[in-house]
């Protein structure tokens, strides 16, 4: 086979981010956009290594996992893998994606449990972030098409909140009128990169343009039409970025308008939000994912618990009325400023957080530790944080994860360091994405 013959395929799995994968004399064609059970006619358009990427050119016979896609923007984003596929199909798929990482990486006799499905399939989002690019001399606003930069306009996104699209326009607005140029990739000209917008279910919002270093003129104009387009907002702010890589936020934030932080209701508790800390994006799944912690945690007063990677610390706080004493540990300043405030603001007198990284946890714990929370970046643990758990050996461990790769391999070394995995839970945060999150329970010293 070679570039730009066309094939008949039978897809018959799936890639880790979300392709059909269908088979020709043993090699592997992977082909995006399409479902598990479709017959097609497929172009090769690139020849890998070990496998070929396909286009689907035509159905022949259609999948019964596929659904009619009901978002205006399928098909030209590159966010939503699975717009074609039926909600059961896409948690299948999730289910059996967490169950062959534990099979095949961790080597592990564990079967998951059922997904947990999101309790919200649209509009669940709480934040996005939306790259400004130029298009014919004019700025332009909206996300990446499939594997590129190039910027499609969107509107209408059926993932995140309708409410964004107005401060989106309201941001091209004011470039136009001021005359400030969006930022380009290549040259490193222009200022305007992204807008990051924020939107708790309490209703404050936070809009915070991306932009290089440099005066940005006419601020409160800015200000004024983005409070036109979004009443709810509590926050304007400016995070300013001069990287030439990747990384979208920078780590300056000046505030425009309004206060630094938005403020949101969470299993009871009230927490504050600064812009550069993590909070879970699908807010109602999080709360069902943080039970599940609670479940697995099994507290009855008395124990010492460690809260690792603990953002602005609402999974530990959440417990810590379970808790005998409360460790949190993080490396954004920030967040760990928030999770500080956090405790004192919902008079959680039992808890303490430290800045810095996970791995180092060891020099800032003194004493027993009963319970250990981890819920690590993609990437999972550090080998130096696993080594440290184990010597410390916690009665239980729970570990909550966001990539069932990383999170088998761990898993595989934590049954070698003698915990049992005893049950894992995938839950949908983000539905129409590839992605998929889960909670794992191991207990220190049994077998199997
Ligand atoms: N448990 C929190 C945050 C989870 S996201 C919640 O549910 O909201 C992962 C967090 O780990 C982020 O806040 C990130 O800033 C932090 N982080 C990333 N690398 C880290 C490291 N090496 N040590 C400690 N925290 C880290």
């Amino acid at each position: 086979m070679k570039k730009n013959d066309v094939v008949e395929l039978t897809i018959d799995g799936t890639t880790s981010d979300g392709a059909g994968v269908g088979h020709i004399g043993g090699a592997a064609v992977f082909v995006p956009g399409s479902a598990v059970g479709d017959r097609c006619e497929v172009r090769i358009v690139k020849v890998e290594r070990s496998f070929f990427r396909g286009k689907l050119l035509r159905l022949i016979i259609p999948s019964p996992d596929r659904r009619e896609e009901s978002c205006p923007a399928a098909g030209k984003c590159g966010g939503c893998v699975f717009q074609h596929l039926t909600y059961e199909a896409e948690l299948r798929q999730k289910w059996e994606r967490v169950r062959d990482c534990l099979a095949r990486i961790g080597g592990l006799p564990v079967t998951p449990e059922p997904v947990q499905p999101s309790p919200e399939v649209r509009h669940y989002r709480n934040k996005v972030i939306l790259p400004v690019g130029e298009r014919d001399g004019r700025p332009v606003i909206g996300f990446y098409a499939p594997r590129s930069h190039r910027i499609v306009d969107i509107r209408g996104c059926e993932i995140q909140n309708p409410g964004d699209d107005a401060l989106a326009r309201a941001l091209l607005r004011y470039m136009e009128e001021s005359g400030v140029r969006p930022y380009d990739e290549r040259s490193g000209k222009g200022m305007v990169r992204h807008l990051f917008i924020r939107r708790l279910r309490s209703g404050e919002v936070c809009a915070m343009p991306v932009v290089r270093s440099g005066r940005l003129p006419e601020t409160e104009r800015l200000c004024e039409l983005l409070l036109e387009a979004e009443p709810g907002l509590r926050s304007i702010l400016l995070n300013r970025n001069d990287r030439r890589d990747n990384v979208i936020l920078g780590e300056r934030c000046e505030l425009l308008w309004g206060r630094e932080y938005l403020e949101d209701t969470l299993c009871g508790l009230r927490f504050r939000v600064s812009p550069r800390s993590f909070y879970q994006i699908n807010t109602p799944q999080c709360e069902r994912l943080y039970a599940k912690v609670r479940e697995y945690a099994a507290l009855t007063g008395r124990e010492t618990v460690c809260d690792l990677y603990c953002g602005i610390g609402t999974i530990g706080l959440s417990l810590a009325h379970e808790a005998g004493r409360l460790v949190g540990v993080e490396v954004v300043p920030e967040a760990v400023r928030d999770a500080k405030e956090n405790a004192a603001r919902n008079g959680i007198k039992n808890a303490r957080f430290f800045c810095g990284g996970a791995e180092d946890f060891a020099e800032v714990f003194e004493g027993k530790l009963d319970v250990c929370i981890v819920d690590p970046p993609r990437k999972g643990c550090d080998g130096r944080l696993l080594d440290t758990i184990a010597r410390m050996e916690p009665e239980r461990l729970v570990y909550v994860s966001c990539d069932p790769a990383t999170l088998a391999r761990d898993l595989k070394i934590l049954s070698g360091k003698g915990f049992a995995v005893r049950e894992v839970t995938p839950f949908d945060m983000f539905p129409r994405s590839a992605h998929v999150e889960c909670v794992a329970l191991l207990v220190k010293g049994e077998n199997g």
